[in-house]
């Protein structure tokens, strides 16, 4: 029996994939506009409690083929403590190909380039990146703890050992003062980095959280649904990679849905944003039917 300690969070590309619940909550936990883990306080789990899970677990799934770390940044771990717990999964799943898990720009700054190698040959091979805003100003204000140009390090520096990186953008989180250099530089670094896998999601912070948000961004006007589309439009519009990305608006808290492969799939995407933004209120997800 699994005991896993509740809530837990999971990409949405993870809804049909073994979770192994290595860490408790988030290292960091201090982003102002994240209530995910604050009733959790950060815990590295024991290694051999995590044993006895993946020996349950591969009974249960032994065909599994993908696995996801959680919680908050499971990449965090040590690499001493990771690379035996890969290897287990290896040995216990025959079948995998993927492990996953949350990472921050401070979690991967914090491992060498070895180390993510060394990751990365043992099937840590994909981490799920918030970007949130590429904007400096922005991400003081929400208390990312890092800047925009070691997001671009740490982003860098994961693609160059192999592993793939899914990363979101937050449509909203600068505010209307902020939306157009939220916009810009959220491009630049997708642009200056080799994501595999981009997508937006939509601010949403909850009531018991709002003043410490509005404590660090007293200047934060929130965005109406058509200013989200804009900013969705703008941020397509701007997106030049040297590489193919999924792209992907799906999540729960969109207010309107879309997908495609950028930049083969640019112009169709932004006529779909065009037409929405000329229908109106009707083309978008309901309010009510959003969840972050
Ligand atoms: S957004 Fe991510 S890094 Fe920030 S507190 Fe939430 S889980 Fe932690």
């Amino acid at each position: 029996m699994i005991n896993y300690l509740f809530p837990l969070y999971r990409p949405p590309a993870e809804a049909d994939n073994i979770i192994l619940q290595a860490t408790y909550g988030c290292s960091y936990n201090n982003c102002s506009f994240c209530s995910m883990y604050k009733d959790k306080k950060y815990q590295v789990r024991d290694i051999n409690t995590l044993f006895k899970e993946i020996d349950i677990l591969s009974s249960l799934y032994p065909n599994a083929h993908k696995l996801f770390l959680a919680d908050g940044d499971a990449f965090s771990l040590d690499t001493e403590y990771l690379i035996p717990l890969l290897q287990y999964i290896k040995e216990s799943f025959p079948k995998i190909k993927r492990v996953s898990a949350y990472a921050s720009a401070q979690n991967i700054l914090n491992k060498s380039q070895a180390e993510l190698r060394l990751l990365y040959e043992n099937n840590l091979n994909l981490i799920y990146f918030g970007i949130e805003s590429g904007n400096d100003k922005v991400l003081k204000k929400i208390t990312k703890g890092v800047s925009s140009s070691q997001i671009i390090d740490a982003l860098n520096k994961t693609s160059s050992s192999g592993i793939k990186i899914s990363a979101t953008v937050i449509l909203g989180i600068g505010g209307e003062k902020y939306s157009n250099e939220h916009i810009k530089d959220s491009a630049k670094i997708v642009n200056a980095t080799t994501i595999n896998y981009l997508s937006t999601l939509l601010l949403g912070i909850e009531e018991g959280d709002k003043d410490n948000f509005y404590k660090h961004f007293a200047d934060f006007i929130p965005l109406r649904d058509s200013q989200i589309i804009v900013e969705q439009k703008n941020l397509i519009e701007l997106l030049n990679p040297t590489n193919k990305i999924i792209f992907r608006s799906n999540h729960a808290s969109n207010a309107l849905h879309l997908s495609g492969v950028i930049p083969k799939d640019k112009s169709r995407l932004l006529s779909e944003l065009e037409f929405a933004l000329h229908v109106g209120e009707a083309a978008f997800v309901p309010s009510i039917f959003r969840g972050f």
